[in-house]
């Protein structure tokens, strides 16, 4: 896979990124995000785990936003205008996304690959490779998945993650079949409930979920460890990291 499709970055995200992380810095297609600053998001704490780095060292993320995803969810912020991408144009743009945060007094060490990344999985390696022929073997890639993959497009992304500083989140796009539906426009979530069970062994893999209480409810708990996954929001409203309240 040479090329991957990302989308613009829409109005209302560029305003959100500006009220985000205080500072102006965004192309078309690339902005830079401060972990930690919106709900859905404890990559820092997992990357932390892994790597046993300090979380803060990965709170700044060059993100794009791949587009052609095949759910269809209402407020989907990853269609707009897309526009394909080499793995050598990307890293030229986070490159210049580096070192213009550099001058803001800012490090950045993640390069997030937004929205539907998991349906060019075989880019990652492309990708990784092209960080690392550059002197970037530190940097971190991380990546999603909606475990829909396979059903809709024959891809099988959990066969794609030894790849060294890379780490996979799962969304669950709902923890029902009607919930899963009404989100995504797609009757998938038993679909999603069994391609997530490739992924629970991998040591670069964690579940991200909303909401705490969910959890068992949505039989979710026979699937995977609890501390596999991150709570975003619990029953009694704070953030929870693998069993940790913060
Ligand atoms: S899962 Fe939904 S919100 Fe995410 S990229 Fe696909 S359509 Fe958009």
């Amino acid at each position: 896979m040479d090329l991957i499709a990302v989308s613009q970055i829409g109005k209302m995200q560029r305003a959100r990124i500006e009220k985000d992380i205080g500072i102006k810095l965004y192309t078309d297609y690339a902005y830079l995000h401060r972990s930690g600053s919106r709900v859905g998001d404890t990559s820092p704490e997992r990357m932390s785990q892994l790597f046993g780095c300090r979380p803060e060292d990965y709170s700044y993320h060059f993100v794009i936003q791949v587009s052609d995803c095949l759910l269809s969810c209402g407020n989907c912020g990853c269609k707009e205008n897309p526009k394909k991408f080499t793995a050598e144009k990307l890293v030229d743009m986070f490159m210049q996304f580096r070192n213009a945060a550099l001058t803001l007094g800012v490090t950045v060490n993640v390069f997030c690959l937004g929205g539907a990344s998991a349906f060019c999985c075989p880019f990652w390696k492309v990708l990784r490779q092209e960080l690392d022929s550059r002197g970037m073997e530190g940097v971190m890639l991380l990546a999603g998945t909606f475990f829909v993959e396979r059903e809709t497009a024959s891809i099988l992304p959990w066969e794609q993650l030894d790849i060294h500083h890379f780490m996979l989140t799962g969304c669950l796009k709902g923890l029902d079949r009607e919930d899963f539906l009404s989100q995504t426009g797609k009757d998938l979530f038993s679909v999603a409930a069994s391609e997530l069970k490739h992924y629970v062994q991998a040591s670069n893999f964690y579940l991200s979920l909303r909401y705490s209480d969910t959890f068992a409810c949505a039989g979710l708990d026979s699937l995977i460890a609890k501390e596999r996954v991150d709570f975003l929001i619990t029953d009694r409203g704070t953030f929870c990291h693998a069993g940790r309240f913060f």
